[in-house]
């Protein structure tokens, strides 16, 4: 096998549509969350190409089919296990969940990364009606109301200033009574004028009928809020393929920018799984078109 794609998300998709059109004959595993993080959402506003917006799972198997049409070898599986040829010599041999083992030249990470939450039930009640963990992506939907952020880091810092510039008050709620963001950061936030911090709170649940009205929180108090949004933290889809691929103290895997390649000849990181900064569909989509251009010419250049 030439290339093989580890995930289905906006990266794996787009890495399949090009490595198809380059006669890659790529095989793509989709894992235990076909079609990715965007699954998981409602309505996406912000990528191009659809005017009048669309939602997560209409964008994702619009994707599929694209890949699906150029040959794109898409199968359920989840990759357990990579032994890695660290030379370059031998193809890479791969474990499957059902039992799989196979041997490809090349391989495109591009297994994502979770954002973590505090682990309430209400959080999954309310997914996608007032609980977010990306500012970026969901912050349009609150213009001029009031949310909370949950976090006290650098991330958290900067998604309330982000949307303390879209919403009328922005919570955050912390904690200790310690930011452990950068002091510039701390500053930034301080001198915001529509955020509040609350210090040595946690948020205990939400309640609202048709989405989240409010937060109950470890002080007593109800905070009457329009959404929730969470900044504590991502874990990148990266253990399987450690310690033998190089990540950074995050477990973001390390890619020679601006190419996808990583420490081992022959395999590419592309996505969120490789990219502590965005985050975001288009940029996954972005790197994904980079990761399948970098594994031909690769294997244009081993001949
Ligand atoms: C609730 C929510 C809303 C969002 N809204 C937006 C938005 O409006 N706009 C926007 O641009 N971005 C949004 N994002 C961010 C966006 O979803 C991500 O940036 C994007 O999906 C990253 O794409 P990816 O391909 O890198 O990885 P993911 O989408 O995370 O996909 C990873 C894939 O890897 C697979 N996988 C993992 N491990 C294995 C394995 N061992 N074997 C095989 N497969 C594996 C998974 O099954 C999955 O298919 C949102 C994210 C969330 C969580």
């Amino acid at each position: 096998m030439k290339t093989l794609i580890i995930g289905s998300g906006p990266a794996g998709y787009t890495a399949a549509i090009y490595a198809s059109r380059s006669g890659l004959e790529p095989v793509l595993y989709e894992g235990n969350l076909p079609g990715g993080q965007l699954t998981q959402t409602t309505e996406v506003d912000n990528f191009p190409g659809y005017p009048e917006g669309t939602t997560g799972n209409e964008l994702m198997e619009d994707l599929r089919a694209q890949a699906e049409r150029l040959g794109a070898d898409i199968r359920m599986g989840v990759v357990t296990k990579v032994n890695f040829s660290l030379d370059g010599t031998s193809p890479h041999h791969v474990t499957v969940d059902d039992g799989t083992e196979l041997d490809t030249d090349t391989i495109i990470i591009s297994t994502g990364a979770s954002a973590k939450y505090l682990g309430l039930d209400d959080e999954k009640k309310y997914a996608g009606m007032g609980v977010s963990a990306c500012a970026t992506c969901d912050g349009f939907f609150y213009r001029k109301k009031t949310v909370a952020v949950v976090g006290g880091g650098d991330t958290a810092c900067e998604e309330a200033q982000y949307l303390a510039t879209l919403c009328k008050k922005v919570y955050m709620i912390v904690r200790r009574d310690v930011l452990r963001a950068s002091e510039a950061m701390q500053r930034k936030v301080r001198e915001t004028d529509n955020i509040e911090i609350l210090w040595n709170t946690q948020v205990r649940g939400l309640y609202g009928t048709d989405g989240v009205e409010g937060a109950h929180l470890s002080t007593g108090q109800d905070l009457a809020i329009d959404g929730l949004f969470l900044a504590i933290g991502h874990h990148p889809n990266s253990d399987i393929f450690r310690p033998a691929i190089e990540c950074d103290a995050e477990g973001y895997i390390k890619v020679k920018h601006p190419t996808t390649e990583t420490n081992i000849p022959g395999v590419f990181a592309c996505g969120d799984v490789a990219d502590p900064i965005y985050r975001q569909a288009i940029s996954a989509a972005g790197s994904g078109c980079h990761a399948a251009m970098d594994a031909h010419r690769y294997l244009m250049n081993k001949g």
